[in-house]
């Protein structure tokens, strides 16, 4: 069953995630709703504290871009513990939004290229270099283990326009 959403205001999105400690049938459980959640709302990547969990596990999908250089939805793919090794100095800027503030969008600037190392429903260890849309999600989902959200990575002027919306947000989704 997809699980329900936390949307901006909720204390949970601000919040470190801790790391896994073993794949258990409950974590495979979890991970299971979180790829039902996503496919749900369609959404490109989804993270653990999205659904109030403080787990440190994110969800992409991504299958490449299309004519326009706009990224494709893929096949659910998970990353458990993930680290961002390293990161290319070149940036770009991309635009972004996010299932926990909806009806927002807003152009982010962050590096090209990374490297990521995470693990797998399987319990194996990857290292991957990405670059382009799939490294944009998984930066993106990353900051959501982090408490970080990409409305903090906005040009301080651009924030100032988009705090009203915000606000609305915030008021209503309140518990
Ligand atoms: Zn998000």
């Amino acid at each position: 069953m997809p699980l329900p959403l936390v949307y901006y205001g909720n204390p949970t999105l601000r919040k470190i995630s801790s790391p896994v400690k073993e794949i258990t049938e409950e974590i495979r459980k979890f991970v299971d709703q979180l790829i039902e959640t996503v496919l749900q709302h369609d959404g490109s990547g989804l993270a653990a504290p999205q659904v109030g969990r403080l787990l440190r596990i994110f969800i992409i999908r991504y299958s490449g871009d299309d004519k326009e250089g706009w990224p494709i939805l893929g096949k659910p793919e998970v990353f458990i513990n993930p680290e961002i090794l390293v990161h290319s100095k070149e940036e770009i800027v991309l635009p972004e939004g996010c299932l926990s503030i909806p009806g927002l969008r807003g152009d982010v600037t962050r590096p090209l290229t990374l490297t990521v190392k995470a693990m797998n429903l399987e319990g194996k260890v990857f290292t991957e270099e990405v670059t382009g849309w799939r490294a944009r999600v998984i930066m993106h989902e990353n900051d959501h283990l982090n408490g970080v959200l990409y409305i903090d990575r906005l040009p301080r002027n651009v924030r100032k326009e988009v705090d009203p919306i915000l606000h609305k947000i915030k008021k209503h989704y309140k518990i």
